[in-house]
This record gives C-alpha cells, sequence and structure tokens, in this order.
C-alpha cells in the first residue's frame, strides 16, 4: 500500500464539553467540544493496524473517551477551530466507522458493502512528491483529513485480512490477524487486559491458567 501521510493539529490546550442552546429551540442543549488555546501540528505517516487510530475513535463511548481522543489527535472533521462542533456528530460518524469495519473485518458472511462503501466514499486522497535530502522522491496519499485517514485504516484491515474482536475483558473492539501482531486466538486486547481477566478468575474460582496471549 501507497503511505499514507496525513498533517493535522491538534489542541494546544484543555479540551472541554460544554452544553449550548440549539439555535432555532430555545429548550433544547446540546454538547460541543471547546478547545481552548489555539493548536499544535501533527503528522501520521502511516496506517498501524497493531493500534489504529480508527479504533480508538470507535471504541470511544462516553464524553470523556472523546474528549480525550479529541485532545490527542484533534478534530476528526475541522481543521483547527474546535469551539462548538457538536458531539451528536461525533458519535455518529464512529458508529459509521464502526459499521465499516465490521463489514470489512468482521464476520465475512455479514458483509454489507453500502457501509463500505459509504465510508470510503468522502476519502479523496490527493498524490503529492515527498523529497528526500538524497534529492530522491516518493509518490504519497495526503489525507484531507483525520476522518479520511481512519477511513483508510478500516479499508487496509479489510486488505490485510484482519479481523474485528471484541476484548473478553475491556469489551473494546481491537484487531487480530494479518498486520495486527496479534495471534488468531487472542481474545484480549492487551496485556493489561489479560492479567486482569486471570487475576479475577484467580480471585473467582482459586486460580485458572492465563489466556492466550495478545
Ligand atoms: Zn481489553
Amino acid at each position: 500500500m501507497i503511505p499514507i501521510l496525513l498533517e493535522w493539529k491538534k489542541p494546544k490546550g484543555k479540551v472541554v464539553l460544554e452544553r449550548r442552546p440549539w439555535p432555532d429551540v430555545e429548550s433544547a442543549q446540546y454538547e460541543c467540544v471547546v478547545a481552548e488555546g489555539g493548536d499544535v501540528d501533527i503528522a501520521l505517516r502511516s496506517i498501524n493496524l497493531e493500534n489504529p487510530i480508527a479504533l480508538k475513535y470507535i471504541n470511544c463511548r462516553t464524553d470523556d473517551d472523546l474528549l480525550t481522543f479529541v485532545s490527542l489527535y484533534g478534530d476528526p472533521f475541522g481543521f483547527g477551530d474546535l469551539k462548538y462542533r457538536p458531539v451528536y456528530r461525533y458519535l455518529t460518524d464512529t458508529d459509521y466507522l464502526e459499521l465499516a469495519l465490521f463489514a470489512l473485518a468482521g464476520e465475512r458472511q455479514n458483509r454489507n458493502r453500502s457501509h463500505i462503501e459509504a465510508v470510503l466514499h468522502d476519502i479523496r486522497l490527493k498524490p503529492v512528491f515527498e523529497f528526500f535530502d538524497s534529492g530522491k522522491a516518493r509518490v504519497i496519499m495526503s489525507a484531507p483529513s483525520l476522518y479520511a485517514f481512519m477511513a483508510m485504516e478500516v479499508a487496509a484491515a479489510g486488505e490485510a485480512g484482519a479481523t474485528l474482536r471484541k476484548c473478553a475483558h475491556c469489551q473494546e473492539l481491537f484487531l487480530i490477524g494479518p498486520m495486527t501482531n496479534r495471534r488468531d486466538t487472542a481474545i484480549y486486547c492487551r496485556d493489561r487486559c489479560r492479567v486482569y481477566a486471570s487475576r479475577a478468575r484467580k480471585a473467582g474460582k482459586g486460580g485458572r491458567d492465563v489466556g492466550p496471549e495478545t
């Protein structure tokens, strides 16, 4: 796969969730993410199926999860200005990515092409030259947004033949199989979950073997 480049911005300061009135409905409120103190540049240079950003996004289940994600990687769609971004938009888009990932890397018999096409539709990668000090150059694909980068991770997981699994301890989704550095038998997303699950079993049932490694 041609390398994917994302040049993006993340908030420099604190990210908080605020309630704002809905513009046209006096009684309605919506949550929004507000970043204070400007942005800093970040660059992502390749897709890593061991720990894809798309899965960190999909695994956001609470407001706090979402705030942590935005503080680490920025707004998936905007470029800098995070103010007053409704939270419902984020959470809807994690659903789209999750559906596509399930379609590509979940149960093959349940593959739903419309979910995949919906996520891939707006990626619009742009070829750019990357120049090296040696004077050589190569073509890489530039992603227009963090969301597009995550959608490409979803596509790469499908291309690699990785499989989606839910952690038996923390319930987060993770990838197993080719390019993921995890065995097909892994049932925990990380070592920490395997250890916690083992301790819980020992405490509850007087000790059993530790499950397969991640
Ligand atoms: Zn886990």
